[in-house]
């Protein structure tokens, strides 16, 4: 069960539902979010009746959610979720493509990255400077040094910055760089410690899909935040392990009206990651968009065969530019606007 308390709650009524919940056996899990504020009931809530909760000051509504994920699932929340990603919005009537290469590399490389980002018309950028490298001798990314780099570069084009976060005590970092999207990598969609901690900041957070997580585990992932207070999540798909060896992960197109059925929060779609070849993100960001995305998270690099990270999968500033043009007719056919 959760309740969901009016915009305007004080502290006091807070309390008082918490102190309620406590005098029928339950404990009460406070999701303090910017827009809203959101209790969770732990516990047996058959003894709970509604109305009891609903009769409470400040208390805007009560919700039997027999989901595993309560504040991230579609029973809490009718309408979609749009999160403001420094007046940018996600999850509405534009979708939202975000562009720019695997990693952070150098001041040069994230320039020219960030004026073809810029110029082929996308509105936010992506780079990793802390990267999760299955082997130990690649290149592990820049770390901080790479958030100054990000960050001077896409401050000329007012792009907000979308970055992976890998370890707890970079927080900080992140947080004195001014990052705008936290990208939660595939590989620690279920690190629970870390997503705890990103549920106590209010900066939108996009959640990967792990390699072989079901949309129940990848939804109770974000609920991990959620419970923290932090509403703003945006799920990626970005390709699931397959038997098949031709190609990198198999993108789950189904996923997405799934998604939307299961969940409020924005769903966007990693065509780079998916398919890992430069020449398969045309065909898998126009399935992502047919089947409803919110937008696309895709690597472009101003010379892919220079990539010191996923060169394979990197388009050209042309081909961003070009595809930019037909994801923008494709997204009209199926009622939206880029
Ligand atoms: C990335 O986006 O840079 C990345 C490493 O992706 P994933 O976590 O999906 O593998
Ligand atoms: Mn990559």
């Amino acid at each position: 069960m959760i309740i969901i308390m009016h915009s305007q709650v004080t502290d006091g009524e807070i309390d008082t539902v918490a102190a309620k919940l406590k005098s029928l056996g339950l404990e009460a899990n406070i999701s303090r979010g910017i827009e809203r504020t959101i209790i969770g009931a732990i516990g047996d809530e058959r003894k709970i009746h509604k109305e009891t909760l609903e009769a409470l000051s400040g208390v805007e509504n009560v919700i039997r959610v027999l989901k595993p994920y309560k504040i991230v699932a579609r029973e809490s929340q009718k309408a979609n979720t749009v999160v403001n990603i420094k007046g940018i919005p996600l999850g509405g009537k534009t979708l939202q493509v975000i562009a720019g290469p695997c990693s952070v590399e150098t001041q040069s490389q994230m320039d020219l990255a960030a004026q073809a980002t810029a110029h082929a018309g996308c509105r936010m950028m992506r780079g990793g400077a802390f990267k999760p490298r299955t082997s130990p001798y690649s290149f592990q990314g820049k770390g901080v040094e790479g958030l100054e780099i990000f960050r001077k570069a896409a401050d000329k084009h007012n792009l907000p910055i979308v970055t992976e976060l890998m370890d707890v005590r970079h927080l900080d970092d992140f947080l004195e760089y001014g990052v705008d999207v936290i990208q939660i990598g595939a590989r620690n969609m279920q690190n629970f410690d870390l997503l705890k901690e990103v549920g106590k900041v209010h900066i939108p957070v996009i959640l990967k899909r792990g390699l072989c997580a079901t949309l129940s585990e990848w939804l109770m992932s974000a609920e991990y935040i959620a419970a923290g207070g932090n509403h703003n999540i945006i799920l990626c798909e970005r390709g699931v392990r397959s038997f098949e060896k031709t190609y990198r992960n198999m993108l789950d197109v189904t996923a997405i009206p799934m998604l939307k059925k299961e969940t409020h929060l924005p769903v966007i779609v990693d065509p780079s990651h998916a398919g890992g070849k430069a020449w398969l993100v045309s065909a898998l960001s126009k399935a992502g968009i047919a089947a409803g995305a919110d937008g696309l998270l895709v690597e472009m690099h101003p010379t892919p065969c220079e990539a010191w990270c996923d060169a394979d999968q990197a388009l050209t500033p042309d081909e961003l530019k070009d595809l930019m043009g037909e994801w923008r007719i494709l997204a009209q056919a199926v009622g939206r606007d880029l």
